[in-house]
């Protein structure tokens, strides 16, 4: 039985911090772990500035809905899922990634959680486990599912070494060049090629 896993963001839906950093003009919400490598304390940032906004859950979930799903996207999962077993992987949250799951037909999606106070301002973020895209391949492995898994950035790569197949998608040219053992696919007709041919050799 084979699985195939998918990172989200990049892959699925636009960088989701970034694109609301643009939409809601907080040029503050652009950073990312290559500005502060500490994630706690980047996280704490990202949600010290939505509260100074007064931004809340639904204002944030609103924002992250008109983005939308990448051009193609629902289309591709679509008929992967018609021959895979597809689980989307993800180190964003629940609670900002449901507006665009539900338009691309809510697949599975594994990830984490936010905390909101009573008023909707977020107080607190709440990582599953660490590693978990990592762990979650491994432990399909387990069950006896032979796993494909593409995604496009560096925190993909362990989920990638750990799968039977992995598969970078839209890749910067850093990851390219440190991992060469993974395939490079720069559309989603050159994904579905790189999965249908590693389904056909694991
Ligand atoms: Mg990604």
């Amino acid at each position: 039985m084979q699985l195939v896993c998918l990172d989200l963001e990049g892959v699925l839906v636009p960088e989701i911090w970034i694109e609301f950093a643009e939409r809601t003009g907080i040029p503050e919400l652009r950073r990312t772990t290559r500005d502060e490598p500490d994630y706690d304390k980047l996280m704490k940032f990202r949600l010290g500035i939505l509260a100074e906004k007064k931004l809340g859950l639904p204002d944030i979930q609103a924002v992250i809905a008109s983005m939308g799903p990448m051009a193609g996207a629902k289309d591709f999962l679509d008929r992967l899922r018609q021959d895979f077993q597809v689980i989307i992987l993800s180190d964003t949250f629940y609670e900002f990634a449901m507006p665009l799951m539900k338009q691309l037909g809510m697949p599975t999606l594994f990830c984490h959680k936010l905390e909101a106070n009573a008023q909707g301002i977020l107080v607190n973020y709440h990582l599953r486990m660490p590693n978990q895209k990592k762990e979650a391949v491994k432990r399909f492995r387990e069950l006896n599912f032979k796993v494909i898994a593409a995604g496009d950035s560096y925190n993909d790569t362990a989920m990638l070494g750990e799968a039977h197949a992995g598969i970078l998608f839209h890749p910067p040219q850093n990851v390219i060049d440190e991992f060469p053992q993974f395939p490079v696919t720069r559309s989603y007709a050159e994904l579905r090629t790189e999965i249908d041919k590693a389904a056909v050799r694991i």
